[in-house]
């Protein structure tokens, strides 16, 4: 599995990056960036949360 985030859609609200610290990074306006790669088997239920939380819908999980 891996997570992308929607740089168009991201509003910046910084919930994913709470949810799955290991997956996300933020930029100086709070906008989220994944990490990258392929999602840890120990992160997956973590990324599919932080997918489900994110109210602009930013977080593709493939
Ligand atoms: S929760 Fe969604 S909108 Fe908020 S920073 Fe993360 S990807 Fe962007």
């Amino acid at each position: 599995v891996k997570v992308t985030v929607d740089q168009d859609i991201c509003q910046g609200h910084a919930r994913c990056a709470v949810i799955a610290p290991e997956l996300f990074v933020l930029d100086d306006m709070g906008h989220s960036q994944e990490v990258g790669g392929e999602v840890p088997k120990e992160l997956e239920a973590a990324a599919e949360r932080a997918a489900t939380n994110c109210p602009e819908g930013a977080i593709k999980l493939s």
